[in-house]
């Protein structure tokens, strides 16, 4: 099926073949993913627990576990049509760089101006949330592309959105925040003192704590249900954002199709866990059906690894332990990464679809890497591709050379296809700081890991 060099570099699927519906993976797993579980009560959630924090439709889709296909309104399709298809692109100068017989694709989603997947899913959000006739929406944002990403779709739609932004991010990327603000969006940093949650994690760790994921969600979702006609949104974890993520797989799926390509192996840099959700999906409902068997492989940051060191149990999705429970590999939701030059990367959970995929071993793999390790990786890739790529993106693509590196060593014609999931040029300062050989890996100890796992409620669930 070798058709090596009939493949062009760019294979941009054409505007009428964009999906029209979203894939809802979790309606083809045969043992479904354990239910959120709302804390007050203990039993599973139901959309009218959600709906005080959450859109009506988007709670709907959270629970809906059933439905495989879900139409794509118009005006999601049409705004997705300024920036879709993103380009499937072979890799034929890495290729030949590491003079490897693999054939390499890439799904290059950092080619909107919020630079990142994010915006696949902030669309979707925002169209809901203007829907419903909100006044408003709330959000938290670890390195900012999601504020960002978010901030576009909220100036599209025209509504007001307050991002609390992890702290360590503010004064970090300065840039960052004010893209968000050049779009509309009120930048609050995180923790703070404009919610109790914040306070209260102000109190316990001082007032320079750089901040988490984890603390701004419970800040965002504070300001959410004490405000009126406001909604609490989010940029990964949650099966909503998978399910709007999945267009990144379809597309990907249909332009291999197009050349009878399909991949051997599946590589996602996990975070939350939503680009690799939506990457896979159409490859893992194969899977699931017995069509196909790839490869799938997660990586993560060996600096918060939650897959390949965390447990699977039910664990609040955020510091303050506001938001419902998910059964997902988690680290403690008051596990707080080190620093840590791929912000997006830093949440102490995963998504409960990846994780139960993960667990019943349709999803193969998970491993982590140092931070330096990515860095080489990112730099070889920038030079032989011309893409400068995100620091969470260049996980995958540290895999994908390792498993290009093995295919040369064993002599196999993989076919080996990864998701780089942004653009890294808001990341130069740890650009700089690999460069400069100040960067460090800290890796947590199982000792620290044990004071986290310590903090996970045990609620007999
Ligand atoms: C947010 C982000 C990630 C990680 O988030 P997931 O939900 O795990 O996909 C990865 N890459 C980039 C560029 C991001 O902005």
């Amino acid at each position: 099926m070798s058709k090596r060099n009939d493949v062009p570099y760019r294979n941009n699927l054409p505007e009428n073949l964009i999906p029209k519906q979203w894939l809802n993976i979790r309606a083809f797993m045969k043992e479904k993913t354990p239910p959120l579980i709302n804390p007050a009560t203990l039993k599973p959630c139901t959309v009218s627990d959600l709906e005080p924090v959450f859109c009506t439709e988007l709670a709907k889709q959270e629970l809906d576990d059933t439905t495989p296909y879900i139409d794509i309104p118009e005006e999601i399709y049409n705004f997705y049509k300024m920036y879709r298809p993103s380009p499937l692109i072979r890799a034929y100068c890495l290729e030949k760089e590491l003079d490897t017989p693999a054939k390499i694709y890439y799904k290059f989603e950092g080619n909107n101006t919020s630079g990142s997947h994010k915006l696949n899913s902030a669309v979707a959000q925002a169209y809901y949330a203007k829907e419903q006739g909100l006044k408003g929406v709330t959000t938290e944002t670890g390195a900012g592309q999601w504020g960002t990403a978010l901030s576009m779709a909220c100036a599209y739609f025209h509504i007001p959105l307050t991002v609390y932004m992890v702290r360590g991010s503010y004064l970090q990327k300065p840039h960052r925040r004010t893209v968000i603000q050049t779009f509309g969006g009120d930048v609050i940093p995180s923790p703070s003192d404009t919610t109790n949650a914040g306070r209260a994690i102000l109190e316990k760790f001082g007032k320079d704590c750089s901040g988490s994921l984890g603390c701004a969600i419970s800040e965002a979702v504070e300001k959410a249900v004490t405000g009126d006609k406001v909604k609490y949104v989010l940029g990964s974890v949650l099966n909503q954002v998978l399910l709007h993520q999945s267009i990144i797989g379809l597309e990907a799926r249909a332009a291999m199709e197009m050349y009878d390509e399909y991949p051997d192996i599946i590589i996602g840099c996990a975070g939350g866990g939503s680009n690799l959700g939506g990457l896979i999906a159409p490859f893992m409902r194969d899977k699931l059906l017995g069509h196909s068997d790839p490869y799938f492989i997660a990586v993560e940051p060996a600096s918060c690894p939650s897959l390949t060191r965390g447990k699977y149990v039910y664990d609040f999705c955020d510091t303050g332990k506001v938001t419902p429970l998910a059964k997902m590999y988690t680290l403690g939701c008051e596990f707080i990464p080190s620093a840590n030059h791929a912000g997006g990367l830093r949440y102490h959970g995963m998504s409960p679809v990846v994780s139960k995929l993960y667990h019943d071993g349709y999803l193969n793999e998970a491993r982590s890497y140092e931070q330096t390790k990515v860095f080489e990786a990112a730099t070889y890739f920038s030079r032989c591709e011309g893409i400068l790529p995100a620091p969470e993106s260049s996980h995958a693509i540290k895999a994908a050379i390792d498993e290009a590196v093995k295919c040369k060593e064993t002599g196999e014609e993989k076919t080996i296809f990864f998701g780089l999931t942004g653009t890294g040029y808001f990341d130069m300062t740890a650009y700089e700081s690999y460069k400069a050989g100040t960067m460090t890996d800290y890796v947590p100890t199982d000792e620290d890991l044990e004071k986290a796992f310590a903090n996970i409620p045990d609620f007999g669930i």
